[in-house]
């Protein structure tokens, strides 16, 4: 058994064979050389006698690489720390590798990082003390440059079809706008931005960073509203390569009837009908007998129809007498007459008093909320529900 022993090939001194056999598993191939050999040649860790550190001064955003990232950072201590923890690379056979540091300001943009790094190789302890000087540079980020320059690339207008968007819809537009932003920033985007969202005479305008944002905006709009949008294009410049670049204007066109308005369809006689949705074709509800309508291809989110009024300027009246399944007597709100009216299905018999809106087209009983959403029909519009989105 003598045979077996081992020799370091650097300095040929023998190798006890338990450590040999350590040295190859931790080291894989390759002959294994003593320990003397070993820590002649071994550094622990590798560190720059210095970093400079450019960090924005608005954001707190670093500069690595061609790039601004975020960084979870406090003050620029903290930013020290992880520049530092950055730079510094440890031997691959170090276990147990940890480090402290205490850091020493220097002056307002200075900080000395006394470091302390310890851990352990070949089973045997190391550690090292190195002072590590950041600097941090104050700048300002392309995200913050632009933000103060009024800086977008997309602007999305909000606009209806024969009428003035809502302050609901215009509130909607801002939230989703928001949103939007901060999802895209959540995923670590740092260029999605709100420019400017500005209240116009007929809608809004928003403008925003990037096209791809203005995209996403108007298309929840229609998703969620209906209606329509049609984005242009305008050269604006040419980038520092000599790309073309546009910046994209996406109009939205929400539908002419909102959900809760009433509408009396032209060369239509089955009465006035309650808009229950504008995505895609127009539905809603006859208030004469409670049936559902549903506007043709052709006609899709805008039938030719007048505005009668909307559900929130019903009135509650008392109900008279139940005439029969077609027929149901209630008081006038205004002239306070008995009126024989249409009994639409949704009425309840038992009930004292009901919505009724009266409009040109005459009295007509509203239900008390919409009766779709009793019929468990994809998102039935509810005028008295909060939004919960
Ligand atoms: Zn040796
Ligand atoms: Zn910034």
């Amino acid at each position: 058994m003598t045979t077996s022993r081992a020799f370091c090939p650097r300095c040929g001194d023998p190798i006890d064979r338990e450590s040999a056999a350590a040295a190859e598993g931790e080291e894989g191939d390759g002959p294994a050389i003593c320990e003397g050999c070993y820590f002649t040649d071994f550094e622990f860790v590798e560190a720059p006698e210095r970093i400079d550190v450019s960090v924005c001064a608005q954001c707190g955003a670093v500069h690595r690489g061609r790039r601004w990232v975020d960084v979870d950072a406090d003050d620029y201590t903290d930013v020290a720390i992880e520049e530092v923890s950055e730079a510094v690379a440890v031997h691959v056979d170090v276990r147990e590798f940890a480090w402290q540091v205490e850091p020493e300001q220097v002056d307002e943009n200075t900080i000395r990082m006394h470091s302390y790094f310890t851990g352990v190789a070949r089973g045997r302890p190391v550690e090292e003390e190195r002072s590590i000087l950041v600097r941090i540079a104050r700048q300002t980020c392309t995200r913050c440059g632009r933000i103060a320059g009024d800086y977008y690339a997309s602007t999305v207008q909000i606009r209806a079809e024969d009428r003035t968007p809502t302050s609901e819809e215009v509130e909607r537009a801002r939230e989703i706008a928001e949103r939007t932003v901060a999802e895209m920033e959540a995923t670590g985007d740092r260029n999605a931005f709100v420019t400017e969202f500005t209240e116009t005479d007929d809608g809004a305008d928003i403008k925003v960073s990037t096209n791809k944002i203005g995209k996403k905006i108007s298309n929840k709009m229609i998703e969620e509203f209906g209606g329509s949008v049609n984005d242009a294009e305008t050269l604006v410049t040419e980038d520092e390569d000599g790309n073309e670049v546009y910046r994209v204007t996406f109009a939205v066109r929400l539908p002419p009837y909102r959900p809760g308005e009433v509408i009396d369809l032209a060369d239509d006689e089955g009465g006035p009908v309650l808009v229950r949705s504008a995505r895609g074709n127009l539905k809603g509800v006859r208030v004469t007998t409670g049936e559902r309508y549903e506007a043709g291809y052709e006609e899709g989110d805008s039938p030719d129809a007048r505005r009668l009024g909307a559900i929130e300027d019903a009135q509650e009246t008392t109900v008279v007498t139940v005439e029969d399944e077609n027929a149901v007597q209630v008081l006038d709100p205004e002239t306070f007459q008995a009126e024989t009216v249409a009994r639409p299905d949704y009425f309840d018999p038992d009930a004292e008093t009901v919505p009724v809106l009266k409009s040109r087209a005459g009295l007509h009983v509203l239900p008390d909320h919409d009766p779709a959403s009793d019929e468990g029909e994809d998102e039935p519009y509810d005028p008295y529900a909060d939004r919960q989105n």
